[in-house]
């Protein structure tokens, strides 16, 4: 069995799979964002539960809501309390036992290539278009991890000059500091903002796009905007990496319209005879962080059993 650990901001919950990647069961509970040592007792906890319901111990995955920097300490996460912290250590520690770790974008990139909807392809790039917008390629399988690991954080590209004059767009502030980047456009809330931008009002991206799907003007107009700006970043995307399949998770991954429409408009800005890699939704739409995060301890642990 493998247990495997999805840490959120406001829930952090601990799915236990069997070897054939099914999870048998789950359990949820409050993320203490605020006081390290109650946040490193809640992920002891349920290990713990975990371990007396399974009668044994398994190996452990965790998918954290931040990045992890070059020393190993966590970064930029929602969870205050852990920035800076090496949870890693810290709870391989009290666990001890082998603990693998990734973002969440990670976990969710494993799941998806290894097992999910890019099962049989050689190069999947999962892309999560939510919250925030991000992106990871896994080859054969294995994660593409780089010096700093920031490659495919597509969402901190600048928004180009042509779409920036196509729609009168002003450069929006994003949360990583800079002016312009492509998140605050194509993120859930981008389109959000993009209706007021066009002169509607304040709604959510669900009721915006019962709107498109009846045919409000200024709704099929705002998703029109938003597709061609999703296009141009995924083309981008498809420069840099030339992937086979696009997964596309998070929230906005729910609008069928997309699938229809992103393959043409992408191919606006692609060159000719470009191979356009198919574009597809996920496969564990709950469920694929948990299975990631369970993958990579399973991975975690079978690569130091080799080393011992
Ligand atoms: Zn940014």
């Amino acid at each position: 069995m493998q247990y495997g650990i999805d840490i959120g901001g406001t829930k952090m919950e601990l799915g236990i799979f069997d070897n054939n990647q099914n999870l048998l069961s789950s359990q949820r509970i409050r993320t203490p964002t605020d006081d390290y040592s109650k946040f490193l007792q809640a992920v002891i906890f349920l290990v713990e539960q975990a371990d007396q319901n399974t009668l044994g111990e398994s190996t452990v995955g965790i998918g954290l809501p931040c990045v992890i920097d070059s020393n190993n300490f966590a970064v930029s996460s929602n969870i205050q309390c852990i920035n800076g912290k090496n949870v890693h250590a810290d709870i391989r520690d009290k666990l001890k036992r082998c603990v693998g770790f990734g973002n969440d974008s990670e976990t969710f990139a494993v799941a998806e290539s290894v097992y999910g909807a890019g099962k049989d392809h050689s190069k999947v790039l999962s892309v999560i278009i939510g919250t925030g917008v991000n992106s990871t390629l896994c080859v054969q399988g294995k994660l593409f991890t780089s010096r700093n690991k920031i490659a495919g954080e597509w969402g901190h590209v600048l928004l180009s000059a042509l779409h920036q004059q196509r729609y009168g767009l002003p450069l929006l502030e994003c949360g990583c500091g800079s002016l312009g980047c492509v998140e605050p456009y194509v993120s859930g809330k981008g389109l959000e903002w993009l209706y007021t931008h066009m002169g509607g009002d304040n709604i959510s991206a669900q009721t915006l796009v019962t709107k498109m799907r009846h045919g409000d003007h200024l709704a099929v107009k705002t998703f029109n905007c938003y597709l061609d700006l999703l296009a141009h970043s995924l083309a981008q995307l498809v420069i840099y990496y030339d992937p086979d399949v696009i997964v596309v998770g998070g929230g906005i991954s729910n609008i069928s319209e997309i699938y229809m429409y992103l393959p043409d408009l992408m191919s606006d800005y692609l060159f000719k005879g470009v191979l356009l890699p198919k574009i597809v939704g996920t496969k564990f739409s709950n469920h694929s962080a948990l299975l990631g995060a369970a993958i990579i301890g399973a991975e975690a642990s079978e690569l130091v059993t080799q080393l011992d």
